[in-house]
């Protein structure tokens, strides 16, 4: 009997020491075998930072983190976690800025792609190998170092450039060099079978195509070749306000359709609401208080915010361009602001307003965001049973809220990145960045939901970006026609389903 007992007990040691997962009091604990060479850290504060994301909204709770030193050691954990005896999942995670546990993993192993962070400038300065855990502000300041800079930027420069590879990434810039993803020459990927694979238009291409904005879910991208072109010194930025929505969009769908002619290099658009916080600051302080007192008068006011790059401030383009803008748009006379900023300075703004939120502890707040694309066609309905009718009679708003169209032709349907499926040329981008505290953090959840609905019950064939799907229907539809391509991708390069679990897809 004494004999039996100890047998069990050896046998359970074992199992405990060999195992890949073994729970104790809730806790997942994963062992790694010591030929796989990786420390997985497990230290609580480490744990603690993984749970959590910009979104402030989910806590999932991962086994352990890696920092890898080089792509050959996430090949080697994937590669174990494809072979050994049980699995764990594995999630990629850039700076987290996801909204919804996108980029966690819960009890299994989180690899921390900022550990990869390099760029290396091509001789000829047309592109940049790029590891993807490298910063977008750091890639700035290593291109411009050699007057050369990528083409395509989300508004916010601290995020990964694996991390927006996986989602799409778009700004201002889109309507003229499409969003992030369509400015990468080549990649290398490690597939959720641990193999390393280069891939690019030409070799590979089911991965390329794949991968970007594939949500994490075929491979971990650790290099990014970016396109790079000239570096601008400058750029004149320029806000001005319209009461009326038709003439706003007018405006900024005839400024899009100049991108090949004279032009302006960047063009997002902002709805101030009477009932949220109006940020008059970009105009002179003599002119604020008209500001805020027009947006009291009409509920709603329309910021196109517009900017044109430049070296030589004497050009005569330069002074073409601002005719342009001055002269022939129909804003409300007298409601223009103009700063003349470095390009970095242009680039970097939302740094600016995060110092601000951080200084006022707003930052780190649950964050409901909801992004969405719209068809040109229903740009007005949307306008009005969205922001007039659902956020303009919430007894608050909180944040930001963008609106710009950009050209559905900078878009490569190849990729598995979503925009509505229809054939106009023109869509619009929605941003409604809202802040939210615990307390009405469901109330502002609800309102997305009934954005979505109010979209769905008018036949307005929306797309929603950086979302977070938890049933499968709604994954289905949201990739339409590429749904059988994208999971027989997933069959094809992650056969496991191990990576990026927390997008819920599979
Ligand atoms: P994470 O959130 O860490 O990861 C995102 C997803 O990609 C996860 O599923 C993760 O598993 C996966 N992933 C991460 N790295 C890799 C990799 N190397 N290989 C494969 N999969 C990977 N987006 C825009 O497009 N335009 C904007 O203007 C913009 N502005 C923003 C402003 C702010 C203040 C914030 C917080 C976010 C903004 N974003 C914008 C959203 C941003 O693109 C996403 O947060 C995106 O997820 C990138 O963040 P990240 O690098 O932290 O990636």
């Amino acid at each position: 009997m004494a004999n039996l007992r100890l047998i069990i007990t050896l046998i359970t040691v074992l199992i405990c020491l060999f195992s890949s997962f073994t729970k104790s009091s809730n806790v997942i604990k994963i062992y790694l075998p010591k030929s796989l060479n990786l420390t997985l850290s497990t230290d609580p504060s480490i744990i603690s930072a993984a749970s959590h994301d910009f979104g402030n909204i989910t806590t999932v709770t991962p086994g352990g983190v890696i920092c890898p030193s080089s792509s050959a050691d996430i090949s080697r954990l994937l590669h174990y976690a494809a072979n050994g005896k049980s699995t764990f999942q594995v999630a990629a995670r850039g700076q987290g800025h996801s909204l919804n546990g996108q980029a966690s993993v819960s009890g299994g192993v989180i690899v921390n792609m900022t550990c990869l962070n390099d760029v290396v400038v091509s001789k000829d300065k047309k592109y940049a190998d790029v590891a993807a855990g490298t910063l977008w502000v750091d890639v700035f300041k290593k291109t411009a170092e050699e007057g050369v800079s990528p083409v395509s930027w989300t508004d916010y420069l601290h995020i990964t450039v694996g991390g927006t590879l996986s989602n799409g990434g778009i700004g201002g810039q889109v309507f003229r060099n499409g969003p992030l993803i369509s400015n990468v020459l080549e990649l290398d990927v490690i597939t959720g079978k641990g193999e390393v694979l280069t891939c690019s238009r030409q070799l590979n291409p089911e991965l390329f195509y794949g991968v970007l904005g594939g949500l994490g879910q075929f491979g971990i991208i650790t290099r990014a070749r970016i396109v790079l072109d000239h570096a601008p010194k400058r750029a004149k930025w320029f806000r001005m306000l319209y009461s009326d929505f038709t003439t706003f969009t007018k405006d900024q769908e005839r400024l899009i359709s100049m991108a090949n002619d004279i032009g302006v290099d960047y063009l997002e658009g902002q709805i101030f609401l009477s009932n949220g916080v109006i940020d008059t600051s970009f105009f002179p302080p003599s002119d604020q208080s008209k500001v805020a007192d027009l947006v009291k008068e009409h509920g709603v006011i329309y910021v196109l915010e517009v900017a044109k790059y430049y070296d030589d401030p004497n050009l005569p383009i330069i002074s073409k361009v601002i005719d342009t803008l001055t002269k022939s748009l129909s804003y409300l006379p007298g409601f223009i602001s103009m700063h003349d900023v470095s390009y970095f300075d242009f680039l970097n703004r939302v740094q600016v307003e995060e110092n601000k939120l951080r200084s006022l502890g707003l930052w780190e707040v649950p964050h409901p965001w909801l992004n969405l694309y719209v068809p040109k066609s229903r740009i007005l309905d949307f306008h009005n049973g969205v922001i007039k009718d659902i956020l303009l009679k919430q007894k608050s708003a909180s944040g930001l809220a963008l609106l710009y169209p950009t050209n559905r032709n900078k878009w490569d349907n190849r990729m598995s990145a979503m925009i509505p499926e229809t054939d106009e040329d023109v869509i619009y981008i929605i941003g409604l960045l809202q802040s939210a505290t615990p307390q009405n953090l469901p109330e502002m959840e609800s309102v997305n939901e009934e954005i979505i609905r109010f979209c769905k019950d008018s036949g307005i064939k929306i797309k929603q970006y950086l979302m977070h799907y938890t049933r499968k229907e709604d994954w289905i539809e949201h990739f339409g026609s590429k749904w059988d391509g994208f999971s027989k991708r997933k069959d094809l390069f992650d056969p496991k389903k191990l990576l990026s679990p927390g997008q819920d897809i599979f």
